[in-house]
């Protein structure tokens, strides 16, 4: 292939769909040895619909869906987006006070002065509500919720997996890159998504400080440059530990947009490897 000077290289991954922050990137994409990444946004879509509602019969089913929308219209999370799409417009809006969102496990608020849970099982963990299901038996990504003490059922999720996403991963093994997949959904879907994928390791239920423990572990055990891919949502802490950062620009939060070293802007994956390759045709010349 033709070799590319560093004004090329930015040159080329641009007219690629990758915005490259600086030729120094460039000479670490060319020495990545491992990629990390994350699951929803970045080898799925990130768009998720509502599959399932399994609400027990604590209280009236429409009403419970509204307050779960009504929470969720505080978070940009791509769930907050499903469940707003299932519900429409239609109904009384619910007023909801004191919404906190809790970083990998979903939000609590309070509606008519009692306390509205809707996020993960460990969620529910974490406030000491009791549940009657196996998390471990549902496949899909699940929506937990309780109301007022009291588990009140679940609904599923679920999402497509990119259409580039396996070429991306045999051209990143083709390129001798090992591949990883960490990701705070459930192991169940994680696992799913990796074995289609043939992804080399796969770890889910992760919390964003286990992301940050499991990233650090990767590093120091390969001691080679990691890159890690993320669609942004709560990925600033992992992206700034990593040699070099790529972000998903078309769906990522702005925060993790500004702290990548590298910008996908039509959040196709396929775009890492060709970016690894521009990488390398870029040292060739410079060295
Ligand atoms: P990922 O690694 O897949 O991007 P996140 O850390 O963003 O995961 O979220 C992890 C999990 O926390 C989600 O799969 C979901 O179960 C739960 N969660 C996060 N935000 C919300 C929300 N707004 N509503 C409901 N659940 C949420
Ligand atoms: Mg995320």
């Amino acid at each position: 292939s033709i070799p590319l000077g560093y004004f090329g290289g930015i040159g080329a991954a641009s007219k690629n769909g990758v915005l490259v922050k600086g030729s120094n990137f460039l000479d670490v994409l060319a020495s990545v040895k491992h990629v990390v990444m994350d699951k929803t946004g970045t080898m799925t879509e990130g768009v998720f619909a509502v599959q399932e509602i399994h609400f027990k019969n604590h209280m009236d089913q429409a009403t419970l869906m509204r307050y779960v929308d009504a929470i969720e219209s505080y978070s940009t999370h791509p769930v907050a987006t499903a469940i707003h799409q299932y519900v429409g417009e239609e109904g009384e809006k619910v007023v909801v006070s004191g919404v906190e969102e809790v970083a990998g496990r979903g939000l609590r608020g309070l509606v008519a002065n009692k306390e509205l849970l809707v996020g993960n099982f460990k969620l529910l963990d974490k406030f000491d509500i009791s549940y009657d299901v196996d998390p471990n038996s549902i496949v899909y990504t699940t929506i937990a919720v309780a109301y007022d003490g009291l588990f009140q059922g679940y609904l599923t999720i679920a999402d497509k997996i990119k259409e580039d996403a396996a070429q991306t991963i045999k051209r990143l093994h083709d390129l001798g890159v090992q591949t990883t997949m960490l990701s705070g959904d459930k192991s169940t879907v994680v696992k799913y998504v990796a074995d289609q994928l043939e992804i080399d390791n796969a770890y889910g239920d992760l919390l964003p400080e286990d992301k940050v423990a499991y990233f650090k572990d990767i590093k120091v055990a390969d001691g080679a440059k990691v890159a890690f891919v993320g669609d942004g949502v709560n990925d600033a802490p992992v992206v700034a530990l990593s040699d070099v950062g790529i972000a998903m620009g078309g769906l990522g939060s702005d925060a993790t947009i500004e702290t990548a070293d590298v910008v996908i802007q039509d959040d196709k994956p396929s775009r890492i490897p060709v970016a690894i390759n521009i990488g390398k045709r870029t040292k060739q010349i410079v060295w």
